[in-house]
């Protein structure tokens, strides 16, 4: 299948032919260029990692607001402390997976 690119938003199209109008931004059909092989292939590779990354996002948020009920709750000052570390941690998590994403829009792995 073909990847056709918006040169106006970079909005990725499937298929044989590019769209007649831009899903994201309107533009016309003449605006897309056809990926090449190799830009495809960094696009279809890395879809399920950007995938995961975005999971993983997700759940260090996740992690973050069930410790931050953890602290609220301050049963006793290890128990709070504990939650606190893991609260950070995921915010480490989270970003560390964000940049990764960033790095891959920047090779044109999105
Ligand atoms: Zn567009």
């Amino acid at each position: 299948m073909k990847l056709w690119k918006c040169t106006v938003c970079g909005y990725i199209h499937e298929g044989e032919d590019a769209p007649e109008i831009c899903p994201k931004c309107a533009a016309a059909k003449e605006k897309f260029i056809e990926l090449s092989k190799e830009d495809a292939d960094k696009v279809y590779n890395s879809d399920r990692t950007n995938d995961i990354h975005m999971e993983i996002i997700l759940l260090a948020r996740k992690i973050a607001q069930l410790c931050e009920e953890g602290i609220k709750l301050n049963l006793d000052p290890a128990c709070v402390a504990t939650f606190t570390k893991a609260k950070d941690e995921a915010w480490v998590i989270k970003q560390r997976s964000k940049a990764e994403i960033e790095g891959h829009m920047k090779k044109g792995k999105w």
